[in-house]
């Protein structure tokens, strides 16, 4: 992982004038009157911070108790901004419920009660990584060839095949696609015969269903709203890629704060097996030379081999035998991609083109983690950014590979310079869990200031502390994260913010562009 750039000084940002303040009480108070609560004053006093970080461009942290309303403090702010701003503000929350909250109980609220006040409804939607809506192309063309390890388990096949059979009759009715709209859900093996990940798209402008696609409408329903709603794991993808998925933004809001760290570690990760490398090479069927797919079966088998003999958990070593199953894996599965590419036609029809492209990301994926799996033992021990470890089933879990994993072990400086340096970042938190997270990682106390405090709750706004995953007084640590307090967030500095510093980048750069990530 290269070094993170410093993030430059920024001058101190001036105070919000008082009358802007005050208007944002009056519509907190139309927007908990339109919702039907009680004025709280941990509520009014948080929505000012936000209000005030969104105007001076400075972070803001907040930890704020059960009942404070900290959705309502955080979402008038915003929608005054993107208004008075003709702006788009971003909110991230790591969990369903919360989205869920947000989008159906929430927002059409509060839109509704200050609208008065504003001139107009604000606008919101919802939009997560393209894996979550149904693809109505595979969904009509049926699943990439043996795209699921528990395909090959014959007991495991009928119950599929049923939560199958239940989303096409799904498929008929529903508006969204959106795959938690699905009561009861189904498993990740059916789901997987029914969308497709980002690499796996053909794109609207040659999917016969572009125009149909949930995915592409949720997209452009996300480029027309004021607010929109989205979770950790797809605001990671949008931070570390180097395409957009948002709408162009400079305020972003992460409530569920003390989950973005794991999800964004899990982005960021990478994993390789002998069952993924057969995936790949059954994928590749007939479609390209016979030699290069019997080269990658092979690869794929000598990594089985190898992967019996090694350890549980964490390597510290790479040995030989297996860096060379390794090479083996990863340059028998370049070699197919490279067919695929090369044999590429334009008018292609698209249910082949479909097949094509579930390929071409098998062997891709597996080439890339094989290759950051060796590379992550280049440095010594002390400086690599990934970490390696094999994840062995359980006598319980005898349908799972053993999987040879890939992480890095820090991610601040990645959302230093990819989510927070570029614009203005709110992010809040439960006290028990912001605080529980801190200690994890080190820190003994919330560093910041009380907004308020009551009998019940209090609510603090953090002064001056690093990024997420510390949770480190500024200062106390020579580690290049940045601190929340001065953010960068001005056009102007905007600017000067180096682009491809994602070690992802050259990786994620081969996704188009139109991509709505996952
Ligand atoms: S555009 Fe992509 S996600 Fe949408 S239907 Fe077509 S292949 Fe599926």
């Amino acid at each position: 992982m290269p070094p993170v750039p410093p993030v430059p000084p920024v001058p101190s940002a001036s105070p919000v004038p008082p009358e802007h303040a005050a208007d944002i009480a009056r519509l907190l108070a139309m927007a908990v009157a339109g919702i039907g609560g009680a004025e709280r004053p941990g509520q009014v006093a948080m929505a000012r911070a936000v209000q005030t970080a969104i105007e001076t461009g400075e972070h803001l942290a907040v930890q704020a108790g059960t009942g404070t309303g900290k959705s309502l403090a955080y979402l008038v702010p915003a929608a005054v901004h993107a208004i008075s701003e003709d702006a788009t503000v971003v909110v991230s929350t790591a969990t369903i419920a919360l989205q869920r909250q947000l989008i159906d109980r929430d927002l059409p609220r509060l839109a509704a009660a200050i609208a008065p006040a504003l001139g107009r409804e604000p606008v919101f939607a919802i939009l997560k990584g393209r894996r979550n809506y149904l693809c109505l192309q595979r969904l009509r063309g049926g699943p990439a060839d043996d795209q699921d390890e528990a395909l090959f388990d014959p007991g495991a096949v009928s119950a599929i095949g049923r939560q199958v059979q239940r989303l096409h009759e799904w498929a008929a009715t529903t508006k969204t696609g959106d795959r938690d709209e699905l009561v009861p859900g189904v498993g990740e093996p059916a789901w997987r015969q029914v969308s497709v990940s980002a690499r796996e798209c053909l794109g609207a402008q040659r999917c016969p269903f572009g125009t149909r696609c949930f995915a592409e409408l949720a997209r452009d329903d996300a480029g027309r709203a004021d607010i929109v709603v989205t979770n950790h794991a797809l605001l990671a993808i949008d931070a570390l890629e180097d395409f957009d998925i948002f709408p162009e933004h400079d305020v972003v809001i992460v409530d569920e704060a003390h989950d973005l760290v794991d999800r964004v570690t899990s982005v960021a990760s990478d994993e390789l097996s002998a069952a993924a490398v057969e995936v790949a090479a059954r994928r590749c069927g007939r479609m390209i030379e016979e030699k290069a797919v019997a080269r990658l079966r092979d690869a794929g088998l000598g990594l089985e081999r190898m992967l019996a003999d090694v350890p549980e958990g964490r390597m510290d070593m790479l040995d030989e035998a297996l860096a060379s199953a390794l090479e083996s894996v990863r340059d028998a599965a370049a070699g197919c991609a490279a067919e695929f590419r090369t044999s590429a036609q334009n008018d292609e029809e698209p249910d082949r083109l479909a097949a094509r492209r579930a390929a071409l990301a098998a062997v891709g994926d597996a080439a890339d983690a094989a290759e950051r799996i060796l590379g992550a033992f280049g440095p010594a021990i002390a400086d690599r950014p990934d970490v390696v470890w094999l994840d062995r089933p359980s006598a319980e879990e005898s349908g799972r590979p053993s999987t040879l994993r890939v992480a890095p072990l820090r991610v601040g400086g990645l959302l230093a310079s990819r989510l927070f340096r570029p614009r203005t970042a709110g992010l809040t938190s439960a006290p028990a869990r912001a605080t529980t997270r801190a200690s994890r990682d080190g820190n003994t106390r919330w560093p910041g200031r009380e907004l308020t405090s009551g009998p019940r709750s209090t609510t603090r706004a953090a002064e001056s502390c690093t990024l997420p995953g510390t949770f480190r007084r500024r200062g106390a640590t020579a580690s290049p994260t940045p601190t929340w307090t001065r953010s960068p967030s001005s056009s102007r500095q905007r600017a000067a913010v180096p682009s491809g510093c994602s070690p992802r980048c050259g990786r994620r750069a081969r996704r188009p562009a139109s991509c709505a990530g996952g």
